[in-house]
Order: structure tokens, then C-alpha cells, then sequence
């Protein structure tokens, strides 16, 4: 915050109006903790670039990321939107002078107020009051601001799950009249504020009004997985939320721009949890450390296995081996003492090491395999 105030003061002594502004102003209030500081000014990114060490992020919408005193801050001008299309752009935006205009192109009221650099708070839009009441109230016209920008439905919800607030009845009444159009808004914006969401203490507060307002209804391949841990309580975050929905769904949903690795540790989980039958250190053996810890937590809420997290963890910590490369043999030596041709008899030979030391009927050890594969040099060897 001291830097931000500096910079604040360096605006200043250059002419120009400058401002903390949004989320910062509101957690400050809050007395809590920002992890970034926005800054509003009346300087054109162009002027703030010629006066400070910083590199443009998001130059069509006015934003410059200024580096001042060690610290980064994302220094955005005044801007008024154009008319926004497809309920998520602007046409384009106009650079204002004033804060009257820049506030009114921001979500709520509780991130619509601006700090001076002596700590006076300016307030165009009633932010103090609703932040006193708690509450989350659009600025201007709900049904107008959510048709816009979509995603600010979801911000709604983040801030419940942030804050512990309560969203404004006209706000609350707009969101379900205008849920759909979270449609519109791209799967990376839509996964980012999800992740925010289920990252903070009152997730489930803010999940249980998605579901009540039926907005989770538009969220592909996760609204089985919501409803579920909205009726049972379940605090889940991360990936561990993602791998509940997916599961419920039965599949990944292809909507969500998923990595290949991300997508392969849910489908993974997904077929381990609808495995038939007891879990066996053969089962263990086919999954990486990833899957087991995720699969291990959901079974505490799912119970598709009777064991606990903690005795599925450590079963797989006492694999003998995890993965085919822990064989305590090389290839070389294996095709040295059957003494033919590598082949399909190699893997269908390592799977039968494998699967005796698996069930303990084999020790992991070099002169053990060996004495075991000259057993079997009679079924390979023709
Ligand atoms: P966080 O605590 O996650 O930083 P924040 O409210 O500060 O939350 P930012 O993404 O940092 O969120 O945005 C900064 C400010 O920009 C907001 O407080 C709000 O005033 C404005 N803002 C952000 N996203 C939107 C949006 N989609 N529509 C309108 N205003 C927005
Ligand atoms: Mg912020």
C-alpha cells in the first residue's frame, strides 16, 4: 500500500489524477489483505509509459503494468465503455478525464470506490454503505451491466465466497433472469472465476445460490458435480472440485480448455472410481501419484471403496514398484537369458514380473527375476 500511495503522489506532482481503486479500496476498508493493487488515472497509457518504467498488458483497454519501487501495479486510465456485443465486449472504449464515468463501468458498488493518496475515500456510488451492509449491488442497471459482460455474474459469486456477503435482491433477481447469457462468456473466463470461487472459505454459500438461482445449470459437465456437493456440504477446491463435477458427469466436458495433462488425470480418476470391485496393489500400479491422492479424497465423500484417504495413500507408498522403469532388471538382460529376438514376448514377460511382484510372490531383486525368468525360458523361448 505505502508504494501505491507514492505512486499515487508521483501522478500527482505530473499533473494528472490518479487513484487506488477497486477490489484494493474495498479490501482496505475490510481491513484485509490485496494481493494486487489497481490504480485509475486520468493519464493516458501512452503518458504513463513516458513517465514510468512499464510495459502495456492490456493496451486496447488502457491498462499498463508500471514497475515503481520493486512492486508491480496495474495502472488503468479512465475510460468509459463503448456499447458492449455478445455479452462480453465493448466495441471498443473511450480514455475520460473523470472518475463520474470510469466507476460507471464497474461491476459493484463495493469496487466502485476510489482512494486518494491521504486515504480519503471517494464514493459516487454508495460502495461504503452496501460494504457496512454487506451486500454485492450492481452499479446502474443489473439487467443492463450483466447483458454487457456476462462473467460479472460470476464475479458476484466469487465476492460471496470471498467476502461471506449476501448479493442484492434486484442484483440477485437480474442474475436469474439473465443466467443464460453466461453462455456467451469463454471457457477460460468462466474456469478462472470457478477456480476463484471454490478457492475461498464460503465457496459452498456461493455455490448453494448458483444452484438456487440455476445459473450452475449453464456450466458445462459440472452441474451434477455443484448439486452434489451443495446437498452434502462438501468443501472441495482445485482440481479436487473439477474431478467431483467430472465424475458426476461421467466424462471431462470438452467445453473447458483443459490441457492434455489436466484432461487425462480427471479421466483417470473418473475410470478408477468406477472400477468394480476391491482395490489391489495391481489397480494402484496402473495410476500415477496424481490420480491416487485426488481418487483418495473424493472416496472419503463417495465411499466406492471401504479404506480411507490416508491407507489408500500409504498402499500406494508401498507399492514395490510404481512404474515399469523400478523393475529391478534391464531389457538387455532379460533378451540375454531368454536369448531370442526382442518382441511382444518382452512386455508379456515384464507384465508377468510385474504382476508376481505386485501380488508379493516375487521379490524386486536382480538375481531373484533372473531365477524366475529361466522358470519360465521353456514358455518364451518357442
Ligand atoms: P480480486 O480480489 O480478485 O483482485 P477485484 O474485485 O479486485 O478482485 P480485479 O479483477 O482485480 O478484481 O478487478 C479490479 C476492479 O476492476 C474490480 O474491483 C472492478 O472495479 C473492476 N472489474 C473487474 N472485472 C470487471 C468486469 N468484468 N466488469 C466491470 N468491472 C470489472
Ligand atoms: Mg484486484
Amino acid at each position: 500500500m505505502k508504494n501505491a500511495l507514492l505512486l499515487l503522489k508521483e501522478f500527482e506532482k505530473l499533473g494528472y489524477l490518479a487513484y487506488i481503486v477497486g477490489g484494493s479500496v474495498r479490501d482496505y476498508l475490510l481491513k484485509s489483505e490485496s494481493f494486487d493493487i489497481d490504480i485509475a488515472t486520468s493519464a493516458t497509457p501512452d503518458e504513463v509509459m513516458k513517465h514510468f518504467k512499464s510495459s502495456p498488458i492490456g493496451i486496447k483497454y488502457g491498462t499498463v503494468l508500471v514497475f515503481f519501487n520493486d512492486e508491480e501495479f496495474e495502472v488503468t486510465t479512465f475510460r468509459k465503455d463503448l456499447e458492449y456485443f455478445d455479452n462480453r465486449h465493448p466495441y471498443g472504449v473511450l480514455f475520460s478525464k473523470t472518475i463520474k464515468e470510469d466507476v460507471a463501468r464497474r461491476d459493484f458498488t463495493i469496487n466502485g470506490m476510489y482512494l486518494d493518496n491521504e486515504f480519503n475515500v471517494v464514493d459516487l456510488v454508495g460502495g461504503k454503505d452496501d460494504l457496512e451492509k454487506r451486500l454485492i449491488r450492481s452499479i446502474g442497471n443489473p439487467d443492463e451491466r450483466f447483458r454487457e459482460d456476462a462473467l460479472r455474474m460470476l464475479r458476484a459469486f466469487y465476492l460471496v465466497s470471498k467476502l461471506d456477503f449476501e448479493i442484492e435482491e434486484e442484483t440477485l433477481k437480474s442474475i436469474i433472469r439473465n443466467k443464460e447469457l453466461i453462455k456467451n462468456v469463454s471457457a477460460e473466463r468462466i474456469y478462472r472465476e470457478i477456480s476463484k470461487i471454490i478457492s475461498y472459505d464460503n465457496s459452498l454459500k456461493a455455490l448453494d445460490l448458483m444452484v438456487q438461482t440455476g445459473i450452475y445449470l449453464y456450466l458445462p459437465g459440472l452441474h451434477q458435480g455443484i448439486k452434489y456437493i451443495v446437498d452434502n456440504h462438501i468443501l472441495l477446491s482445485g482440481e479436487y472440485f473439477f474431478a467431483m463435477c467430472f465424475y458426476k458427469n461421467s466424462k471431462v466436458d470438452k467445453f473447458w480448455k483443459l490441457s492434455n495433462k489436466e484432461k487425462l488425470t480427471y479421466q483417470k480418476v473418473i475410470e478408477f472410481l468406477n472400477h468394480k470391485g476391491e482395490i489391489d496393489n495391481n489397480l494402484l500400479y496402473q495410476y500415477d501419484y496424481e490420480d491416487i491422492i485426488i481418487v483418495a479424497k473424493l472416496n472419503n465423500y463417495l465411499n466406492v471403496f471401504d479404506i480411507n484417504e490416508y491407507d489408500m495413500i500409504k498402499m500406494y507408498h508401498k507399492l514395490p514398484i510404481k512404474r515399469d522403469s523400478d523393475l529391478d532388471i534391464s531389457n538387455k538382460k532379460i533378451i540375454n537369458i531368454i536369448g531370442i529376438e526382442p518382441g511382444p514376448w518382452l512386455s508379456d514377460l515384464k507384465k508377468e514380473i510385474t504382476n508376481m511382484i505386485l501380488s508379493g510372490k516375487l521379490y524386486n531383486k536382480e538375481e531373484d527375476i533372473k531365477e524366475f525368468i529361466l522358470k519360465r525360458k521353456d514358455k518364451y523361448e518357442k
